[in-house]
């Protein structure tokens, strides 16, 4: 696998003779109910990329771990960047990969709160860089991977910490799993004018889960998902010319 973090100087700039594609992990520090841990996005990005390198050879950058999550500042443990810092630093990692040559980037986003910046990033720095192609890959908007969920666990959209979520991260971070805490209570994700800020957050989703109780999330659903994710991303990958 070719994780850029193992690799010197000398090997990246071999790899870049031939190649010019790369896998751009994104995801969050934030809450995720009082069953799954703080690492919950960006563990699931970092596990999809993974499987993306090994079936693609596709070189995988480090994951930034942190991203944009104000709205969740309520729950002790969330660490955010503000959206323009996020944007800042996507727009300076793009830089730095096209100047060594990467011109198509996956990005693998695990976190909503990213997309306006991913979005606001790319769209800036394609001013000045000749030839850079991002697309972005998120689990839980994808609708061919999310129909995996539909159909095993009947969750009609992809929401934060319920039920396809918490299935995802039985299969790669068990341990971050405590199943015992769940309440049992169902967080729907009413229609709503009103934008989710830290002002409100915490009042429509006190333990910080939104979406259907996700008590009958299963591992096999969520290796079911991330195969899924693997398969697409891969895809992307190869068919990009
Ligand atoms: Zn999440």
């Amino acid at each position: 696998m070719n994780l850029l973090a193992d690799l010197s100087w000398y090997d990246i700039q071999e790899y870049l003779t031939g190649e010019d594609r790369l896998i751009l992990p994104l995801g969050a520090v934030e809450e995720h109910g009082p069953h799954l841990g703080v690492g919950t996005d960006f563990i699931e990005a970092e596990a999809i990329a993974l499987g993306v390198g090994k079936a693609t050879d596709v070189m995988i950058a480090p994951t930034l771990n942190y991203g944009m999550s104000l709205s969740q500042m309520g729950f002790a443990g969330t660490i955010s960047l503000r959206p323009a810092t996020l944007t800042d630093v996507l727009e300076d990692i793009l830089h730095s990969l096209h100047q060594h040559g990467f011109r198509r980037i996956l990005i693998v986003n695990g976190h909503g709160g990213n997309t306006a910046s991913i979005a606001s990033a790319v769209q800036t720095a394609a001013m000045d860089l000749p030839g850079l192609q991002v697309k972005n890959f998120q689990w839980w908007t994808d609708e061919e991977a999310y129909r995996v969920i539909i159909e095993t666990l009947g969750e009609q959209t992809g929401s934060h910490a319920s039920l396809g979520e918490t299935a995802f991260m039985l299969a790669v971070r068990p341990q971050a799993v405590k199943m015992g805490r769940l309440t049992g209570r169902d967080a729907p994700v009413l229609p709503s004018r009103e934008l989710t800020t830290v002002q409100n957050f915490a009042k429509l989703y006190p333990d910080g889960i939104m979406g259907l109780n996700p008590a009958k999330a299963t591992k096999e659903a969520g290796e079911a998902l991330l195969k899924k994710c693997i398969e697409i991303c891969a895809k992307e990958l190869k068919q990009w010319q």
